[in-house]
């Protein structure tokens, strides 16, 4: 089997094979993934596995793409701290210029320990903030609040009077659009318990543009996640367009439109397109019915800007057979990656050094963790070269979602990551030790 060095030339400068002549037989070299210029065979030796390695230059380029896709709007991209929220990270972020997009109170404590100053780029969504995440939004200054119920409008107006201080809102609006994806992380229809039925939306604006402390600032929408069809974006942003129009109609000041985040990935086929051509087109999407509006579109894109520029390392602990069947049991688990056994979801799994000559042979096997659970895998019939006990592999496209889902899940202390730019690694989060998770018990 071919070494996938031409999939992943295509996605410089993160993660790549280089070719190396000092291979251990003579007729043939190594094929070494590296990120950047760091072989990760290097950092699972130093560091240990399961390990979490990003490339800090992909995801500053994925960011300007991003940027860039934007350019002819006024905009402001708010990083969806859920899909990896490690503060080196949101710092490198915030040192760009990005804003944020908070879900809970602890994500924007995150932010503000990250950079202070990002407050005034920090919008808050979710259903369920509770009036002490609220006032600690309020106390920090944030740019604006993602109402998503009567209720939250009524705790948010109850906080901001309490501490004389004006809070700058928009509603979230459900607009009832479907978005092919998997149906955990479809949020726009209105089955869903995501933000306000648009229908209901203009009464809504008119009860809290009545609020003593509330100021309707504008509209906000987020479909899903893992979107790969731009369609179902431009619809969504077209009715809430509509809505927009209206709302002015009623004299209420709409400065922002909220376009949420969703933007997807090609987990199957990383080489499939360039970001920047996906990205445009998903811009070009957003743009249409937005003409002639003069609003500052907020974006919230996560999985998009980190996915593809993080892999989690993992070694072989046993090869096994089971009447025929063969299983690469790793030391990475469900709980360090779950996405596989939550989504059914699909990772690129390579290994991490590779015989150049073309004797190796391939297998298919399923990639499974040690945790007692049969949805315990990272991939099932996989075809794979042969690696041997001791090997490492990557998963690839593990920067979203990955870490900031990781559990303790059978006691298993969750995994250091590190983030590589150029020549330097740098951990930017220990590994956990068993201790840490005793500590608090009694
Ligand atoms: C999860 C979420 C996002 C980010 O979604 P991605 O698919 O990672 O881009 C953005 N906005 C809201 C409100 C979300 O819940």
């Amino acid at each position: 089997m071919s070494p996938r060095s031409q999939n992943l030339a295509a996605r410089p400068p993160g993660f790549v094979y280089r070719e190396t002549k000092r291979g251990i037989l003579r007729r043939g070299g190594l094929f070494v993934l590296y990120c950047e210029d760091v072989p990760l065979q290097k950092l699972a030796e130093h560091y240990g596995t399961p390990l979490y390695v990003y490339s800090a230059t992909m995801i500053r380029e994925r960011y300007d793409a991003f940027d860039a896709a934007f350019r002819d709007l006024p905009h402001t991209i708010c990083y969806s701290v859920k899909a990896n929220s490690n503060l080196t990270i949101l710092r490198l972020l915030a040192r760009k210029g990005c804003g944020f997009d908070v879900v809970s109170g602890g994500e924007l404590e995150r932010v503000l320990s990250a950079d202070r100053k990002a407050a005034k780029k920090v919008v808050f969504s979710g259903v369920g903030k509770t009036r002490e995440e609220l006032t600690a939004a309020l106390k920090a200054g944030i740019m604006l609040f993602n109402v998503e119920s009567e209720s939250e409008l009524w705790a948010l107006a109850e906080c901001a009077g309490r501490l004389r201080k004006t809070a700058p809102l928009a509603l979230r609006v459900n607009p009832d659009v479907a978005a092919e994806t998997h149906p955990y992380i479809s949020t726009g229809l209105h089955k869903h318990k995501f933000g306000v039925p648009i229908r209901e939306a203009r009464a809504l604006y008119a009860k809290g543009s009545g609020a003593r402390y509330l100021a309707v600032r504008g509209v906000s929408v987020h479909i899903g996640s893992q979107i790969t069809d731009v369609a179902p974006f431009g619809e969504a942003m077209a009715r809430v367009a509509d809505l927009v129009g209206e709302l002015r109609g009623d004299g209420h000041r709409i400065d922002y439109i909220d376009a949420g985040g969703g933007l997807g990935i090609a987990y199957e086929k990383p080489n499939a397109l360039e970001f920047s051509a996906d990205v445009a087109a998903y811009a070009r999407a957003l743009a249409a019915p937005l003409r002639g509006l003069d609003v500052r579109l907020l974006l919230e894109p996560g999985r998009s800007i980190v996915g593809p520029a993080g892999v989690l390392v993992t070694s072989v602990v046993y090869r096994k057979k089971n009447d025929g069947k063969r299983f690469l049991v790793v030391d990475g688990a469900m709980n360090d990656l779950i996405r596989p056994a939550l989504y059914g979801a699909y990772h690129e799994i390579i290994p991490v050094t590779q015989r150049a000559d073309s004797a190796v042979k391939s297998e298919v096997t399923d990639i499974v963790g040690p945790v007692c659970e049969t949805g315990d895998f990272f991939a099932r019939d996989r075809e794979l070269p042969v690696v041997d006990e001791g090997d490492r592999l990557a998963v690839l496209d593990a920067g979203a979602y990955g870490m900031v889902l990781a559990s303790n899940y059978n006691t298993r202390p969750r995994p250091a990551e590190v983030l590589v730019t150029g020549k330097t690694a740098k951990v930017i989060r220990k590994r956990e030790k068993v201790s840490d998770l005793l500590r608090g018990e009694m």
